[in-house]
């Protein structure tokens, strides 16, 4: 192998060193622990794991974690009621929905119903369009997290063609969006691009982030490119590691990589949010003058 390691892990742990000692602060100031809602609906043993390790993580960093499991056979009515109540409740920073819900909920308008100043995940059409226009919104965590991991390692970006493979509002499009606000060029490929291949390999930086184990082939890969796996399906990345390590110069890990990052940023952003709701509060109790 001669790619070197993006390790997820290692620079997860230095924003969630920063996340805790900011924590500290904040109850030490506001006297209240900040907290983070998850939403979980159904029984996916895949979807219960990332739930308990967001909980963990909370845990570690000393933030409470609030957990709402709800039957797989709920209406998007109820589960758009339930995020609402969660949106409204004074005592919660953040809310996340684990995705993907049940086939037969509305998962857009679940994840409507979260206040755009809870949005800590990311995933609402405000946080989108914030971010789209570069006006600060909380990132998508995972493309957030790509973005971090990349900086931690000084990975350039301006004028490097950028490949990223799957389109979803939360994962695809959001990170080929922030790889084009830092001057890279961008191409998407899906599951309707004729050639993946071909794209694959006139990449300076390829993102995967299709759900489809071993997709990208470690020979499309041109020598030198910085490979990024956000993929996790059956155990394992969208890009057939051991091959892609012998061309690219920096590669992320399945696991280890991208999803210890997505959780550094979920909860850097809920003690961001915390923050802000504590300034909200302030505000709006001080009197306006010469009224
Ligand atoms: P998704 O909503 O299912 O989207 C998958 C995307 O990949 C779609 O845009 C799809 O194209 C494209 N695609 C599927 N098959 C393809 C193919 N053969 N060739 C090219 N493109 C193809 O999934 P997602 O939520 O974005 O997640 C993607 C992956 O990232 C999953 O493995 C998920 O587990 C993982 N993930 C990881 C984290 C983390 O923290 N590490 C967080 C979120 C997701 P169409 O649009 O044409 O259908």
């Amino acid at each position: 192998m001669t790619a070197q390691i993006l390790d997820g892990r290692a620079v997860a742990a230095g924003i969630l060193d920063d996340v805790k000692h900011d924590v500290g602060e904040f109850i030490k100031e506001y006297g209240r622990v900040p907290v983070l809602a998850t939403v979980l609906v159904g029984d996916d043993p895949a979807s219960h794991t990332y739930v308990r390790m967001k909980a963990n993580r909370c845990r570690d960093v000393g933030m409470n974690s609030r957990r709402i499991e709800l039957d797989a056979s709920i209406t998007t009515e109820t589960l758009v009621n339930q995020i609402r109540e969660l949106s409204e409740d004074p005592e919660v920073d953040g809310i996340l929905l684990q995705h993907p819900v049940p086939d037969h909920i509305d998962e857009r308008a679940a994840f409507e119903a979260i206040a755009p100043s809870k949005d800590v995940d990311g995933v609402t059409r405000t946080s989108f369009a914030m971010m789209a226009f570069d006006e600060g919104g909380f990132a998508s965590a995972t493309p957030g997290g790509i973005m971090a991991l990349l900086d931690a390692y000084d990975i350039p970006l301006a004028g490097k063609h950028a490949v990223v493979v799957g389109r979803s509002p939360i994962l695809g499009k959001p990170v080929g969006m922030l790889l084009l606000a830092r001057d890279a060029t961008v191409t998407y490929c899906h599951s309707r691009t004729a050639d993946l291949a071909e794209q694959v390999a006139r990449a300076d930086v390829v993102v995967a982030a299709a759900g489809r184990p071993e997709l990208i082939r470690g020979e499309w890969i041109k020598p030198g490119a910085v490979v990024v796996d956000a993929g996790y399906a059956d155990n394992r990345g969208d890009v057939e590691f051991e091959a892609a390590a012998e061309r690219a110069s920096y590669i992320t890990p399945v696991p280890g990589g991208v999803g210890p990052m997505t959780i550094a940023t979920l909860l850097a952003q809920t003690i961001r949010a915390a923050r802000a709701h504590e300034t909200a509060r302030q505000n709006s109790a001080i009197p306006a003058r010469n009224q």
